[in-house]
């Protein structure tokens, strides 16, 4: 029998298919891990649409998995004491379900929470009850922690402390 010889351009062409088909496989194959991993840092429970994302200080916080001094509790919302209090009083005030920043927070539920909890913090204050709100929303605006809070600061006048809008 007469046997053809090899074609050694053939040879070369299967070669670059079987090379892409690897490339193609591997290639879904990161896409795949890199959508899960992303899937598993920020989960939401279906029950309570609770966004957490894993690598964030306040919704670990939030989660019991990181301490802090928690000051107020509703359904929605937390206010916890700054770690690092710019005046005798300063507080956090946070929407439990992660949002990176206020333009985030659709749910009018949680919008309205975050009022209520201002006001509740405020009644807890000693006469005159005077406090301050101060968002930084947005990393030009000083925003350092991407999870949405206000700061209520009391017992010391930021005005006199040099700030003043
Ligand atoms: P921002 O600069 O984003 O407006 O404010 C973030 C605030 O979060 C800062 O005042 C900072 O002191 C506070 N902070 C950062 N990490 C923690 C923490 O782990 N626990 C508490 N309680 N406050 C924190
Ligand atoms: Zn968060």
């Amino acid at each position: 029998m007469h046997q053809k010889p090899n074609n050694p351009l053939k040879k070369l062409y299967m070669l670059i298919i079987l090379n892409m088909i690897v490339f193609c496989a591997v290639m879904y194959m990161v896409i795949l891990h890199i959508d899960n991993s992303a899937k598993s840092r920020a989960t939401t429970t279906s029950a309570s649409s609770m966004v957490v994302h894993q690598d964030c200080i306040f919704c670990n916080i939030v989660a019991g998995k990181a301490p802090s001094t928690i000051v107020g509790e509703s359904e929605r919302v937390m206010a916890f004491k700054n770690i690092r209090p710019r005046a005798p009083i300063h507080y956090l005030i946070i929407p439990k379900s992660h949002s990176c920043d206020m333009r985030e927070i659709t749910d009018p539920h949680i919008r309205g929470e975050m009022w209520e909890m201002v006001r509740s913090l405020a009644l807890k204050l000693e006469e005159p009850q005077a406090f301050n709100i101060v968002v930084n929303n947005g990393a030009v605006a000083g925003q350092s922690v991407f999870h949405t809070h206000w700061h209520f600061v009391s017992g010391k006048s930021l005005y006199s402390a040099g700030v003043r809008l």
